[in-house]
């Protein structure tokens, strides 16, 4: 059966859609081009068989090796040409919705052309406005959850909702569903279509001065000339995960193609472009054994393992 509106390739490759270049082949790709399909999700899952995993860019997601029993979702190229809308003005804020399919760094471009402020700490943040609503995405003290007031998504048990301030729940790397939109079933999920921001009006040569500044610390302090999905674990309450890989040896430390870099310990990199996650794995399982075993702390994962 064919379904207009949804493009589907077979055995996409992680390693060719993340950041870090790693993981194997999922069972399909599917992406939905415009709203009217998206109804369709559901079905063509259950023909294709497997988790749906949604896909933003990739940029924190560390798949596997070997085949993926998961089917990709992903907003088309479709939902990425829509451009950010100014809905309101009052005194010093302004409403802005924008697609989440569009990268965040284009989302912050057209907020400093606005005249837009609040976010410019998110500079040099890859990946796309859906994924960066998903995680919660932040730095430098700013979080894209502290601006966010409403949020459109698609879930497959009841379409196309909107919630609203009052219903988001976001957290520390975290975006969570209120119980009424929540899948009882495991491998329930959801994906973000958009989302309306309230920010404070500023101006532009003091937005591009934190977006410039923003950009320079972290050429500064992270690997960004190698494949890496971002931080490996989140900061414990109170403490730097960098730190505490740190001081358990693991700057630097290496295996197979991986390695913790030497220029940011909680950043994992892929050396060659061509590593096997199963060395990831084992340097992560590694890493997270030594720090619990020196501090008596569990560090949990920023990075997404799939499956
Ligand atoms: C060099 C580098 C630096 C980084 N620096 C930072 C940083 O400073 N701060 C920070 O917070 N992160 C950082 N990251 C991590 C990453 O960029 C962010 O988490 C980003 O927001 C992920 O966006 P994405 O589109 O790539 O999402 P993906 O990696 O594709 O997905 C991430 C998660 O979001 C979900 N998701 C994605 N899109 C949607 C959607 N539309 N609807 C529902 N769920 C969705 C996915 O299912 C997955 O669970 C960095 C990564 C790299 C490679």
């Amino acid at each position: 059966m064919r379904y207009p509106g949804l493009k589907i390739t077979a055995a996409p490759s992680l390693a060719e859609l993340t950041s870090i270049r790693l993981g194997g082949e999922a069972i399909a790709r599917v992406l939905a081009e415009d709203e009217a399909s998206l109804d369709a999700l559901p079905e063509v899952l259950a023909g294709l068989g497997g988790k749906a995993a949604i896909l933003g860019q990739g940029s924190n997601i560390l798949a596997h090796d070997g085949p993926l029993p998961l089917v990709l979702l992903e907003l088309g190229e479709a939902f990425r040409k829509r451009e950010p809308r100014l809905l309101e003005e009052t005194g010093n804020t302004a409403r802005v919705t924008a697609s989440a399919a569009l990268p965040l760094p284009l989302f912050l471009n057209t907020l400093f052309r606005l005249g837009l402020g609040g976010l410019s700490g998110l500079s040099g943040i890859p990946g796309r406005l859906g994924g960066a609503i998903a995680m919660n995405a932040g730095s430098f003290g700013q979080e894209i959850g502290d601006r966010l007031r409403r949020v459109r998504l698609f879930t497959p048990e009841l379409g196309i909702r909107i919630l609203e301030e009052e219903d988001l729940d976001l957290g520390y790397r975290r975006f969570t569903l209120p119980p009424s939109l929540r899948c009882p079933e495991p491998g329930g999920w959801f994906l973000i279509l958009g989302a309306e921001f309230l920010l404070p009006r500023q101006a532009p040569e003091s937005i591009k001065a934190e977006m410039q500044s923003s950009l320079r610390r972290k050429a500064e302090t992270q690997p960004l000339n190698l494949p890496s999905a971002g931080c490996v674990f989140k900061n414990p309450p109170g403490q730097k995960a960098g730190k505490l890989l740190e001081e358990a040896g693991f700057r630097g430390r290496s295996r197979g193609g991986l390695a913790f870099s030497s220029v940011h310990a909680n950043f994992l990199v892929n050396t060659s472009g061509r590593g096997r996650a199963d060395d990831a794995f084992a340097l992560i399982l590694e890493a997270r054994e030594a720090v619990l075993a020196r501090n008596g702390v569990l560090m949990e994962t920023e990075v997404e393992i799939w499956p």
